[in-house]
C-alpha cells in the first residue's frame, strides 16, 4: 500500500516479454504480482495491494487459503492425476459431497467454466432428444442478450458482445437469444422444442446485472410449463459470492442444473461441474463424454476442503454482512460520477458516468485492485474472507480515485 513511485526496471522487463510472448487476448494493469495472502497480493517491488477482484470470483476463499493450501498439499503427497480410466478415494466422496450441496443426485466434474458450461449444453441436448422426445437436430436453447458463459466456439455463437464474438464464425446453430430480465420475451422464445434455458442468476461479466424481483421464479415456471431444463450458470454467482450458497436461492428457486466453476477450485486449481438429478445427468454412457483432467485427486481434494468450508455458512454470513456494509457506503457515493450502483452481497458493479479504466489504474496507483468490465462499469469482488477495516479502506480509495 505503499506510494506508487514508478514501475522498477523488474516490473518493465516481466512486463515487456508478456506484452511481446503473450497473445494480447487481454488488457492487464500494469502490475506484476509475485506473491499473495488472503486479501493481498504483492508485486515484484513488494508493494501491497487489496485485491478487490478475486480472479473474478475464483479466489472468494482468499490467497492461500490455510485450509485449502494444507487440503492440497496433503494430496500432492499422495495421488495427482489417474484419469477417469480408474477411481480413486477422493471421487466419489468429492461427487456425494457437492451433490448434497446442491440438493442433487449426481456430478459431472470437469476443468474450466466454459467445459462445464459446454457440458450443461450436450447435457440438455442429450436429454431433450433421450428423454423429453425432441425430434433429431431440432432442439432449441434459450439465452439472454448480455450473457458471459465462456470462450468456446460453440458459447460465442450465442454471446451478444461483438467483441467476444467477431471472426469466430460459422456459428453453432440451435441458440435464441432474448433480452435479460424479460419474462413474456422468455415465454415468446420457448416452444416444444426448447429443451434448456441457460441463465445466469446474476449477469457478471455484463456489469453484475441483478434482474428484477421475481424473473428467476419466472424462468423456473416457464421451465416448468415448457418442459425445459432451468440451467443455472453459477460459475461466478456461485458458493457464497451473493451471501448465500448459490444465487438462484436470492428467490427460492431451484434450477434443473447448476453449472459451476472458479470459487470451486479454491484459486488453486481449475474445478468445474455440472450438478443435476439422475433423471437427466444419467443420461450419459461410457465413452459419451469425458475429460482426461476432469474429476482429478487434486482437484477433487480441494473441491471437498471448499465445500466443507461452505458447509460452515461462515463465508456466506461475511459475504450478507460485509455486503450489506459496502453497498451501504456505495450507495451513499454522490459525487457526480456515480450513475448507478448494482449487486449483491460482496459483489457491486458500479456505473460510472465516463470511462471506467482511469478509475481502476488510479485504483491500483493507491493499492486497490480492481478492474473494469465494458467501458463504464467498474467491478468490485473483495475476497470473503477481506477484513471491514480493509474494505472501509479500500472503498476511501475509490472514493479518493473517483474524486480525482
Ligand atoms: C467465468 C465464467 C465462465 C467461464 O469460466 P472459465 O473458467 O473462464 O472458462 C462461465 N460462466 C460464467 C458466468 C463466468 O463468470
Amino acid at each position: 500500500m505503499s506510494e506508487k513511485t514508478g514501475a522498477s526496471a523488474e516490473t518493465e522487463r516481466l512486463r515487456r516479454l508478456s506484452d511481446e510472448h503473450s497473445a494480447h487476448n487481454y488488457h492487464p494493469l500494469p502490475i506484476v504480482v509475485a506473491e499473495a495472502d488472503g486479501a493481498f497480493v504483492t508485486d515484484v517491488d513488494g508493494r501491497r495491494y487489496l485485491d478487490m477482484l478475486s480472479a473474478y470470483s475464483a479466489v472468494n476463499f482468499g490467497h492461500r487459503n490455510p485450509r485449502l493450501v494444507a487440503a492440497a498439499e496433503r494430496q500432492l503427497g499422495r495421488v495427482t492425476l489417474v484419469s477417469r480410466a480408474f477411481d480413486h478415494d477422493q471421487f466419489g466422496p468429492f461427487c456425494a459431497e457437492l451433490a448434497a450441496l446442491c440438493g442433487k443426485d449426481m456430478v459431472l466434474p470437469m476443468n474450466t467454466g466454459a467445459e462445464a458450461v459446454e457440458t450443461a449444453l450436450k447435457t440438455a441436448r442429450k436429454w431433450g432428444y433421450e428423454v423429453k422426445g425432441v425430434p433429431a437436430d431440432q432442439a432449441n436453447i434459450v439465452t439472454f442478450v448480455g450473457n458471459f458463459h465462456g470462450r468456446t466456439t460453440t458459447i460465442v455463437s450465442f454471446s451478444t458482445d461483438p467483441v467476444a464474438k467477431a471472426s469466430y464464425g460459422p456459428y453453432t446453430p440451435g441458440f435464441r437469444t432474448v433480452p435479460y430480465g424479460d419474462a413474456d420475451a422468455l415465454r415468446d422464445a420457448m416452444d416444444a422444442n426448447t429443451v434448456g434455458v441457460l441463465v445466469e442468476p446474476i449477469q457478471g461479466e455484463a456489469g453484475v446485472l441483478v434482474p428484477p424481483p421475481g424473473y428467476l421464479r419466472a424462468v423456473r415456471d416457464l421451465c416448468d410449463e415448457r418442459g425445459a431444463l432451468m440451467i443455472a450458470d453459477e460459475v461466478q454467482t456461485g458458493l457464497g459470492r451473493t451471501g448465500t450458497t448459490f444465487a438462484c436461492e436470492h428467490e427460492d428457486v431451484v434450477p434443473d442444473v447448476y453449472v459451476l466453476g472458479k470459487a470451486l477450485g479454491g484459486g488453486i486449481v481449475p474445478v468445474s461441474a455440472v450438478v443435476a438429478d439422475t433423471g437427466v445427468l444419467g443420461v450419459y454412457k461410457p465413452g459419451e463424454h469425458g475429460s482426461t483432467f476432469g474429476g482429478n485427486p487434486m482437484a477433487c481434494a480441494i473441491a471437498r476442503e471448499v465445500i466443507a468450508m461452505l458447509k460452515t455458512g461462515e463465508f456466506q454470513a461475511r459475504s450478507r454482512d460485509l455486503g450489506a456494509h459496502l453497498h451501504g457506503r456505495l450507495g451513499a457515493l454522490d459525487l457526480g460520477m456515480v450513475r448507478e450502483v448494482r449487486g449483491r452481497g460482496l459483489w457491486a458493479g458500479i456505473e460510472l458516468n465516463g470511462l471506467a479504466r482511469p478509475v481502476s489504474e488510479r485504483l491500483m496507483e493507491l493499492g486497490v485492485l480492481a478492474k473494469e468490465t465494458h467501458d463504464t462499469t467498474l467491478r468490485l469482488a473483495p475476497p470473503l474472507v477481506v477484513e471491514r477495516d480493509d474494505l472501509d479502506w479500500a472503498l476511501d480509495q475509490l472514493e479518493a480515485a473517483l474524486k480525482a
